[in-house]
This record gives C-alpha cells, sequence and structure tokens, in this order.
C-alpha cells in the first residue's frame, strides 16, 4: 500500500529533507583528492546528530555507517574506508536522516579533482536523468512513467541503467511502496496521487547494467568494472507538480526563482 502524507506529515518530510540536503552540500564541499570516505562519513555521522536527527542507514539491516560512499564502478551501499580519494575518482555519497518521525533520502556523485570529459558527462547525464524522472512525478502518471523518462534519456547517451536497485515511495519508514524502477513504459504501474512521497534515483553505468555484490555483502559493483554514477532526491508529490524535499534553503529558493523565470517567459 502506498501512504500518502498528510498536511503535518509533509511539513516533517520538508524539515527531514532540508536537513539532510544541508549535510549533502557540506558534504559536496570537503571532496577533494586526499580525503577518505571514512572522513566523510564521520563528518555526516556528527552533522546528522548536531542537527537532533538519526543516521537512518546505520543498522538498516546491519549496515554499519552513516553514508553509502562508493567510489568508481561501485554502484551504491560501499562502505566508507580510510585510504584517500585520488585526483580522478567520482564518488557517490548517499545519506538518509530520520527526524521527528520521518525520512529524507539523497545521493550526490562527486568528481574528486580533475576528472576526465567522460566521466563528467556521466555525472551530468546522471543528475538530468533524476530531474527528468522527478518531472515525471505527477498527479494523474503513472510510476511507470518516472522510468520512462530516466530510460529515454539515459539510453540517448548508451549508458547502462542499473534494474537491480530502485527508488521507493518514503515516509515514516526510508523504504515505502512503490519500488520505482529506472525503466519502464509510459502509462504503467501505480497511479500517481498528492501526498505521496518518493525517493527517486537512477544509477547509471558507463557499460554493462549488470552487477555483482562484493564479498562484504554490501558493496555493489558493475559486473565489467567500468564506473557509475547515482544521484537521489526525495520528494513530495503536490497538486501543483512534484516539490524536491532534499534541497538547501537556498537551492529551494533558486528553484523557485527558475519556475517563476520559466512561467514569466
Ligand atoms: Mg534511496
Amino acid at each position: 500500500m502506498i501512504i500518502a502524507k498528510s498536511a503535518k506529515d509533509l511539513d516533517k518530510m520538508r524539515a527531514v529533507g532540508e536537513l539532510i540536503a544541508e549535510v549533502r552540500e557540506s558534504l559536496r564541499g570537503m571532496v577533494r583528492p586526499g580525503i577518505s570516505t571514512m572522513e566523510l562519513n564521520n563528518a555526516a555521522d556528527r552533522m546528522i546528530r548536531d542537527a537532533g536527527a538519526l543516521p537512518t542507514f546505520i543498522g538498516y539491516h546491519g549496515f554499519p555507517y552513516a553514508i553509502c560512499a562508493s567510489v568508481n564502478h561501485e554502484i551504491v551501499h560501499g562502505f566508507s574506508k580510510t585510504d584517500p580519494l585520488k585526483e580522478g575518482d567520482i564518488v557517490s555519497l548517499d545519506m538518509a536522516a530520520t527526524y521527528d518521525g520521518f525520512v529524507g533520502d539523497t545521493a550526490m556523485t562527486v568528481p574528486v579533482g580533475e576528472i576526465t570529459d567522460e566521466l563528467k558527462q556521466l555525472i551530468r547525464v546522471t543528475d538530468e536523468c533524476l530531474e527528468l524522472g522527478i518531472q515525471a512525478a505527477r498527479v494523474g502518471n503513472r510510476v511507470g512513467d518516472i522510468g520512462h523518462a530516466v530510460q529515454q534519456h539515459a539510453e540517448k547517451y548508451g549508458y547502462g541503467i542499473v534494474r537491480d536497485y530502485t527508488g521507493h515511495g518514503i515516509g515514516r519508514r526510508m523504504h515505502e511502496a512503490p519500488q520505482i524502477p529506472n525503466y519502464g513504459r509510459p502509462g504503467t504501474k501505480e497511479r500517481i496521487r498528492a501526498g505521496y512521497c518518493f525517493a527517486i534515483e537512477p544509477m547509471l553505468n558507463m557499460g554493462t547494467h549488470e552487477t555483482r555484490t562484493l564479498s562484504d555483502k554490501w558493496t555493489v559493483v558493475t559486473l565489467d568494472g567500468k564506473p557509475s554514477a547515482h544521484a537521489e532526491h526525495t520528494l513530495a508529490v503536490t497538486p501543483d507538480g512534484p516539490e524536491v524535499l532534499t534541497l538547501t534553503k537556498e537551492q529551494k529558493r533558486l528553484r523557485q526563482a527558475d519556475k517563476a523565470g520559466m512561467a514569466a517567459a
């Protein structure tokens, strides 16, 4: 069953969304050659707790860290490590917080120093796929429309779309119904209604979409060893369209200004 959120619930989703977005942007500013994912993890853990929230990932089915840190050919669920990130790496940082009973979940892929144009394009297209997926999360559409929007853009570039892991409903629990695949046919699957909250999270591989899991039982990597990028926002479906919840105050202001500009044009 998909749980529609009340107006009061949505206010709480907004609060936790902004909280975890602030953490994400702080981490973005910290990524550079020489820093380790363990340092990033520890910083995220501290920031989430200092804000009065809890890192949702810790203890989730036994996951040991506050963030998932997935480097290069790692797709998702990577463990934080003490070895330093290197110039030219890309790192996906995925994080969630629980605050006042609700969960916000977000991820980004960040370049470490200077990266190749190929990798820049992979990250850019992943971000674009996320935005297209968000725009499809509208009252009257269906979940298959979200996957279709992501898929048709990713496939223009020949990227492999990970099928083994999906986006999800979100609310009091991190993973609620429905599953939101990053591929699909328009007009299929669940109907989208106001009050639904979704975490949309495209995972794009430079090569094959196929994955395998390492012996740590968590880290998911590309089967062919080629790099992968991942981006995620939590959003609420409103009668006026999708409202991205995992934005900082500043990002919300810019997005509003963007919308107003587009309406005026
Ligand atoms: Mg998620």
